[in-house]
């Protein structure tokens, strides 16, 4: 039996089972790898990205209008000035502007030699070759300066920095094609159990469609894993030995799901503490207490129980963060806050993850209900929720408007 003289803690707190997976996931660090902008999204960056030039280039128009000589405005009344050319964004380089003249420019056309002002459209009238300026622009408007967004050699992105739309901006602003990332960490998921069945395939007398394949996969890829595979494993000793060895050969991350409690046809935990390494088992937590963490082969190993909400909540509250650690993210995922609409009585001392729904009120006060449907094997309680709500080890009464932290789930807010 696994438990008797364990080499390996069982039943550990959260935070604990949080500061180990940390440790052996920051020894898997992931190499790095070229990406094209196109394909970077999402991605962590490997390493900080200083600006090559300035952003913008060139000084430039903020308006369409007429580029002038700020000493030419007028101080008071209106002042005529002579047209003498124009340049508009993308065209050719315009005359110098001389003194009382003006060259009619577009937004984002270079600022001719000699302007220093731009005096926007609706603040002038033409009249044949002359342009009528009224007082009240001031020297220097409407020109955007050569780097006033990136100045040549700032640190423009930080290493660890998660690639979203904005950031894959600045690097197509700076010419870049390409960036250095982070590996994705290349996941193997194996469900495990008896009575599962593909989805598309008929039940039989006690089976179940395969919901954790696509809960958990889809999870996971949308924390970053290249999925290159799943499996289904049967209960059987030596199935699942031979599926978790190859799965620890090719894979930076094994996730299982099933099979890791204590009953009869739980086999895991002793396989695993025979053909890897197991970190720990159980964490104090519900959903998701049976939990166990280790090593299979070259990969990090999370066992998950076969429940789908537990393996959901342990891969969202503990996985996360071993996968953000592997490619180095500098930011954990937003932690927030919210109120209790009610009071809550959690009649057990282990933490609880559950799942509620968020909403905001006008005083910019975050309400949590909790879903009425809290079973550790009811996806909809999920599929229904915005968050998950920590309701904190020891304590076990909660009051309504009492402050929790709430960990928000793939899509909200929408
Ligand atoms: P286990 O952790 O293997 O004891 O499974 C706990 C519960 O989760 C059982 O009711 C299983 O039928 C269910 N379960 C296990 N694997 C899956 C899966 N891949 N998809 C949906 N339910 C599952
Ligand atoms: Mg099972």
């Amino acid at each position: 039996m696994v438990e008797k003289d364990a080499p390996f803690p069982i039943g550990v707190s959260v935070q604990e089972a949080r500061a180990r997976i940390l440790e052996v996931a920051a020894r898997h660090a992931m190499s790095s790898e070229m990406a094209a902008l196109e394909a970077a999204r999402g991605r962590i960056l490997a390493h900080d990205v200083r600006a090559p030039c300035d952003v913008p280039g060139f000084a430039n128009s903020a308006m369409d209008g007429f580029a002038l000589r700020g000493a030419d405005l007028p101080a008071c009344g209106e002042k005529r000035l002579r047209l003498t050319g124009e340049i508009f964004a993308g065209g050719h380089a315009a005359p110098s502007v001389e003194t009382d003249c003006c060259v009619r420019i577009t937004t984002g056309a270079p600022i001719p030699p000699g302007a220093d002002t731009v005096v926007k459209k609706e603040d002038t009238r033409v009249e044949d070759e002359t342009i009528i300026v009224a007082a009240g622009t001031t020297a220097g408007t409407n020109v955007r300066p050569a780097g006033e967004d990136y100045r040549a050699g700032d640190i423009a992105l930080k290493r660890g920095c998660r690639l979203g739309p904005a950031q894959l901006g600045v690097l197509a602003s700076f010419g870049s094609a390409g960036v250095e990332v982070s590996r994705r960490p290349r996941a193997v998921l194996l469900t495990t159990g008896d009575e599962l069945v593909s989805v598309g395939d008929p039940l039989g007398f006690g089976q179940i469609h395969d919901s954790n394949r696509y809960s958990l996969g889809g999870l996971l890829e949308g924390f970053g894993v290249e999925l290159i595979r799943h499996e289904r494993v049967r209960d059987d000793p030596a199935a699942l030995g031979d599926a978790l060895r190859r799965a620890g050969e090719g894979a930076d991350i094994v996730i299982t799901s099933g099979g890791v409690s204590a009953g009869e046809a739980d086999f895991l935990p002793r396989l695993v503490a025979e053909i890897g390494e197991v970190v720990f088992w159980k964490v104090r937590i519900k959903p998701g207490m049976p939990f166990l963490f280790g090593r299979v082969g070259r990969a990090i190993l999370c066992a998950l129980p076969g429940n789908p909400v537990s393996g959901f909540a342990i891969t969202t509250v503990l996985v996360r963060p071993a996968l953000d650690t592997m490619c180095g993210a500098n930011a954990a995922p937003a932690t927030l806050h919210a109120r209790l609409r009610s009071a809550i009585d959690k009649r057990h001392a282990r933490a609880e993850f559950l799942r509620a729904r968020l909403e905001c009120d006008e005083q910019g006060i975050l309400w949590a209900t909790p879903h009425a449907r809290q079973g550790s094997g009811m996806l909809r309680g999920v599929a229904e929720a915005d968050a998950l709500i920590l309701l904190s080890e020891g304590a076990r009464q909660f009051a309504q408007g009492e402050s929790v932290r709430a960990i928000p789930l793939p899509g909200w807010p929408a």
